[in-house]
């Protein structure tokens, strides 16, 4: 039998894993853990938490396998003792170094928001103005109108900026008002260092007497049972006081791999998604982003790169390298110039020009009607339903006006175009079987 300092597996495998994570990670989640028993069968460990435990089979059972003993299964042979609750004078790391600050302390309180992300810099247009509204709802009544608001959608279509726009706008406007925004991501890590320096309780406190709790990439919280249920709980110890959560996702809440108690909290409020910008508001933004940087990019250029490339952050990647282009050879922004810069870009931006044509096809194959009806007046449930849907991907993916778009649709107005964009984009937040149906009819687009 050996004892902790003695136990050489242990510390080929600590040599071996601090060489491969952060200096954080280490500090937070290895360091802490004690040899209690060595032998050639099995070691025993013994970690502050079931937090500490998970981390090490998630992140290294395979490499554990190869310095520990391993049972039968192949798996490494750890038997697991949770520390006592007591609380220690001192967290010391297993090295003798002195703590890390967040060893002893939680992360720093208070929210970081960025100070660009505000309202009035998020350009709205018909694909995203339900969300930005729904968000402005939520920063002027905070608790009073929809509770959680969940904000989904792709990767860079601007779910963050929203979240910290709320943020600014209660810090702003209701001075005594508590906020909190963090990412899921140092949410758990705040959950794991305050056990570890046994103020957990402190932690639940604080969140709990927040009025506005912002958080953001939820997804991150999948496959951590022990978390979730945390996290859960401070939800409704905050909804019971009606104190507004908002909550961002790459997926809606019933794609997510969470408990259905967590996901029927999440769909208790409101749920809504970040679109892709229409080519107008890519237009905006791009024009925007550059005028920021000292740069005017033609309204022609400028559509030329906004039907290109639709993500936002691809687009703020692309003004970024017009603008260095432009300050270093000292030229005007044009379209060759365009092509130049951005060609890997734009390559794998959408291919050129969607037609309305390609929409209405794949619009009706997917919901089973005919393009005529789509186009006719016919009013059936089933037709009408069609006809918003291919409205609102004309809307996303044509490079066309609303006028020209309504034209296309037998001479319909602007307005009705702009009203199927809402009532599609709140019926998809809502309707799992619609959603996954635009999202065929889009792929189908894309393909065609
Ligand atoms: P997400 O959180 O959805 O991945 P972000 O909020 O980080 O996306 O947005 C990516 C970038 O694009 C940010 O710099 C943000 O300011 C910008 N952005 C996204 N949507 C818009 C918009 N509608 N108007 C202005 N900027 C936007
Ligand atoms: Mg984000």
């Amino acid at each position: 039998m050996q004892t902790c300092t003695e136990s050489e597996v242990w510390s080929r495998f600590l040599e071996y894993a601090e060489e491969r994570c952060s200096a954080t990670a280490y500090a937070n989640w290895l360091s802490p853990i004690r040899v209690l028993e060595s032998t050639e069968e099995e070691i025993a460990l013994e970690v502050p938490n079931i937090f500490v435990q998970e981390y090490l089979l998630d992140n290294y059972a395979q490499d554990l396998a190869l310095f520990l003993p391993i049972r039968e299964s192949g798996e490494p042979a750890i038997r697991f003792v949770i520390a006592e609750a007591e609380p220690r004078p001192m967290v010391r790391n297993e090295r003798g170094t002195a703590p890390l600050p967040s060893e002893v302390e939680p992360v720093r309180r208070g929210p970081t928001l960025n100070p660009h992300y505000r309202f009035d810099t998020f350009f709205e247009g018909s694909t995203n103005q339900f969300v930005k509204s729904a968000a402005m709802g939520v920063a002027r009544r905070p608790g009073r109108s929809y509770n959680p608001l969940f904000i989904y959608g792709e990767v860079g279509l601007g779910k963050t900026h929203l979240l910290h726009s709320i943020g600014h706008y209660v810090q702003e406007n209701y001075r005594k008002l508590g906020v909190q925004c963090i990412t899921t991501e140092a949410f758990i890590n705040e959950v794991v260092v305050s056990l570890r320096g046994k103020s957990i309780h402190e932690l639940k406190e604080y969140y709990r007497s927040r009025e506005v709790l912002l958080i953001d990439d939820i997804q991150f919280l999948q496959n951590r049972p022990n978390f979730e249920e945390e996290v859960c709980n401070t939800f409704e110890a905050l909804i019971n006081q009606n104190k507004q959560i908002v909550i961002t996702s790459d997926k809606p809440p019933g794609q997510l791999k969470l408990s259905e108690r967590m996901v029927a909290r999440m769909e208790w409020g409101l749920v809504a998604c970040v679109n892709l910008p229409d080519l107008e508001t890519r237009v905006a933004i791009l024009q925007h982003k550059a005028e920021a940087r000292g740069l005017k990019i033609p309204s022609r250029v400028a559509f030329y790169i906004g039907e290109r490339i639709n993500n936002v952050r691809q687009l703020e990647g692309a003004v970024n390298r017009i603008c260095a282009h432009c300050r270093i050879l000292n030229v005007e922004v044009n379209e060759e110039l365009v092509e130049r810069t951005l060609g890997d870009m734009l390559q794998c931006a959408p291919r050129d020009r969607v037609t309305v044509e390609q929409v209405l096809k794949a619009v009706a194959t997917i919901f089973q009607v005919r393009v005529s009806d789509i186009k006719g007046t016919g009013r059936t449930k089933e037709i009408a339903l069609a006809r918003q849907v291919a409205m609102y991907l004309a809307r996303q993916h044509v490079a066309e006006s609303l006028q020209m778009l309504g034209a296309f649709f037998g001479g319909r107005t602007h307005s009705t175009i702009i009203h199927a964009c809402r009532t599609i984009e709140q019926k998809v937040s809502a309707n799992e079987m619609l959603r996954r149906q635009v999202e065929m009819a889009r792929r189908n687009i894309e393909a065609s």
